[in-house]
């Protein structure tokens, strides 16, 4: 919980914790529904407003909670309709946001952690490492902002934790985020538009699948071993076949048992594309419940690594599709303004980004 100047944030309860509160205050648990429905859906964070509450209840919530959330400090438009939003939380740390229109859906893509400890070699948010977990009202704000202040005009229908963070890592607060994001009361983001992305923690995976209903995207990159322990260290950990092996049971859970997982493959320029990973790939994934998302890697300053050609991801596409693993290509989005997958950036980028303007207001207003 995060208890800023003692207080606790307004964002950070659940309905079953407001219930608890109310039961405290001697009033109504019937009022949980108003709050709930007052703060997430209608987006206010002034009690004195909440005029279907009773007088008494306003002033308590008025002296007990604070409505602070992070600082709008940076905002960005790309030609493609993508924007990206740096926070600057209470602490200083930076996060960042990506909201991302299509004809089909609007997807928010939201960070769970301040920096990332897992070290992948080819992400740009973990070259600064991990300061810290994001509480849950810091995860709701970011939803919250993107519906009540940054774009209330785009229905936003998607949430996918792929930004920065391992939301495995932080599992608590992701979960207590789950409960008022799936809220019919306040955002009620169905099961299928939710989507948690993890590097491959195994327990994490095991314990979301009990606790959540949500789609599993898991970042795999590599074919075998080896090569995956050279990308993301964490497979020393957690190796490729105990970590399929979670995804099938994830798959067979849920209440409709009906889940695929989507296992995300970054194609690297001569590092994972060549025929043979995909061959690889196809067999370790043939008759599992599921699908290839392929991905156009993104370079930044300072990568090591270079997208694959066109026409080799088009040939590792073909392979995976003919040898009977659904694949998809994820169309690359945003890339001028550094915010598609794994070019969110660590705090000293961030706060070398901000320091360039002049205001935090400056920014929000150059960035129409
Ligand atoms: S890819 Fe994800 S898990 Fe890996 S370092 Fe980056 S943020 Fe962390």
């Amino acid at each position: 919980m995060n208890t800023e100047s003692g207080r606790t944030s307004l964002l950070e309860w659940d309905r079953k914790r407001w219930k608890c509160w109310l039961h405290e205050q001697e009033a109504s648990p019937a009022h949980a529904t108003t709050l709930i429905q007052q703060i997430h859906r209608y987006g206010s964070l002034e009690p004195e407003r909440m005029v279907a509450l009773p007088l008494r209840l306003r002033h308590r919530l008025e002296h007990s909670f604070r409505a602070t959330l992070p600082e709008i400090a940076h905002l960005r438009h790309a030609r493609d309709g993508t924007c990206k939003c740096t926070l600057r939380l209470s602490c200083g740390q930076f996060i960042e946001m990506v909201l991302i229109p299509s004809a089909a859906r609007t997807t928010l893509c939201i960070s769970s952690q301040a920096g990332c400890a897992l070290g992948c070699t080819f992400c740009h948010t973990a070259r600064g490492g991990l300061h810290r977990n994001l509480s849950i009202d810091e995860i709701v704000a970011q939803l919250w902002l993107a519906r009540h202040r940054l774009w209330p005009e785009s229905a936003i229908s998607n949430v996918v934790f792929m930004g920065m963070g391992e939301p495995l890592a932080n599992l608590d607060a992701v979960l207590g985020t789950l409960r008022l994001f799936q809220d019919d009361h306040a955002y009620g983001l169905g099961c299928r538009r939710i989507t948690v992305s993890t590097a491959g923690l195994v327990p994490g995976i095991e314990r979301l699948g009990h606790s959540a209903e949500v789609s599993l995207a898991v970042s795999l990159h590599a074919p075998d071993d080896a090569l995956r322990t050279e990308l993301m260290p964490i497979n020393t950990r957690y190796p490729i076949e105990k970590l399929l092996q979670a995804c099938v049971r994830y798959a067979q859970r849920g209440l409709r048992r009906r889940r695929t997982v989507t296992i995300e493959y970054a194609l690297l320029a001569g590092i994972n594309d060549a025929e043979s990973h995909a061959q690889m790939l196809a067999r370790r994934l043939q008759g599992l419940p599921v699908k290839v998302n392929l991905i156009p890697f993104n370079p930044f300053p300072g990568s090591d690594y270079m997208p694959s050609a066109p026409e080799v991801h088009q040939n590792f596409f073909e392979a995976l599709n003919g040898a009977g693993v659904v694949t998809t290509t994820r169309r690359a989005r945003g890339q001028d303004i550094a915010a598609a997958c794994g070019q969110l950036a660590g705090e000293s980028v961030l706060r070398e980004v901000f320091e360039t303007q002049r205001s935090p207001l400056m920014a929000l207003q150059g960035a129409g």
